[in-house]
């Protein structure tokens, strides 16, 4: 079987989905076009109620990029130099990236072996009187224990900003990512689960108080126009990402439904050979990555590409052995589980078009070369 000749297999293939929403997305980007209205018009407010609406909370605010969301979170907190905020070594740079950004110090604590994701047991052991944030990632699209994530922080009184990038339409216990703390951060980077032509993202909290200060932060710390009360940004919901956004919505819950379904069909061929991606009991997993973990993975990688099949290591480099991170002076060793888990993961393609014929394509490769290899 895997020497039938077939078409490449990318991680993702964006163009497939393109075939089903093209005709809504023309129709919202010619309305943007005739409408004159190109910065913060009613495609990006229209987006920010009907994802608020989609998430479970009663505020969104639309921004430039996921990248953004993250330090415009903490600028709301007043986050900055002097400050500690907690978070995961095993993510994208830039959930570190933007706590050093705003002059805090970013402070790792290590994963849990099953999920991925913050281990929850570890926190208290590094909360100072200086910590201010946990930022807790919802890696591949499995959202982290939030109980006792939630329960930590309200016992130090330190602000919970949910990195659900991975993450939308992901639930903990019936409620969706970006509902559980005090701010959740969305992408729209075009692979993640919903994704835009460009660069997009986008704010939700439950607090008033918080909504009315990231509307401004976004826009340059000013309410009413050339009236400046903070020192915010310029990163605002492109108004025909949002129109696309718009028009892909509908479609987000039948995409993460076929995702959920590529990943049962992985889960179910390997399960004998490999331990699959751990799901907790509670836990809505919707598959922005399907992973897998094995000694040897970057001779299934070789071989994976031998036949045209793409796959990828997110993430190769924990954020403490990052070379822009060397001066937090962490060391080789300081997070063993993430360094391990760094060596061992290999992500399988997975997007929503992903064929039952190719899927079988990717399993079979995967499968000889477990079982040569036993
Ligand atoms: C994609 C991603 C980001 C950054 O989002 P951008 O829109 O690319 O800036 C941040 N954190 C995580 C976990 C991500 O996956």
């Amino acid at each position: 079987m895997s020497n039938h000749s077939l078409t490449p297999i990318p991680m993702v293939d964006l163009k497939e989905e393109l075939a089903l929403v093209r005709n809504p997305i023309l129709a919202s980007l010619t309305e943007v076009l005739d409408s004159g209205e190109y910065i913060l018009g009613t495609k990006a407010a229209q987006l920010e109620e009907d994802v608020a609406r989609y998430i479970g909370v009663p505020y969104a605010v639309g921004v430039g990029n996921g990248t953004d969301a993250l330090q415009l979170s903490l600028m709301a907190f007043d986050i900055g130099p002097g400050d500690e905020v907690i978070t995961t070594p095993f993510t994208f740079f830039a959930t570190g990236e933007a706590i050093a950004q705003v002059g805090a110090t970013p402070v790792f604590v290590d994963i849990d072996e099953a999920t991925y994701n913050l281990d929850p047991s570890r926190i208290e052991e590094v909360i100072t009187d200086r910590t201010k944030a946990i930022i807790v990632v919802h890696l591949y699209g499995q959202m982290a224990e939030m109980k006792s994530i939630m329960e930590v922080a309200k016992k130090y009184q330190i602000k919970v900003i949910e990195d659900a990038c991975q993450a939308i339409g992901s639930e903990y216990n019936g409620v969706r990512a970006g509902a559980i703390g005090d701010i959740g951060c969305f992408s729209f980077f075009p692979s993640k689960n919903l994704g835009a032509y460009g660069d997009a993202g986008l704010i939700t909290t439950n607090q008033q108080s918080l909504y009315e200060k990231l509307m401004q932060l976004r826009n340059h710390g000013s309410e009413q126009k050339y009236y400046h009360t903070l020192l915010g940004m310029n990163s605002r919901l492109d108004e025909f990402q949002a129109a696309i956004l718009l028009a892909k919505l509908p479609y987000l819950d039948i995409f993460l439904h076929q995702r959920k379904e590529v990943a049962r069909r992985y889960t179910e061929s390997f399960h004998q050979q490999l331990r699959p991606p751990s799901v907790p009991q509670n836990r809505g997993h919707t598959f922005h990555q399907y992973c897998i973990e094995l000694d040897n993975r970057d001779e299934l990688a070789l071989e994976l590409n031998k036949h045209k099949v793409a796959s990828a290591i997110y993430y190769p480099i924990p954020l403490h052995l990052q070379v822009a991170f060397q001066y937090l002076k962490y060391k080789e060793g300081d997070f063993p589980i993430a360094e391990k888990t760094a060596k061992r993961i290999l992500a399988l393609p997975i997007y929503p078009m992903l064929s039952i014929q190719k899927q079988a394509y990717v399993i079979s490769i995967v499968k000889e070369f477990l079982e040569s290899n036993r």
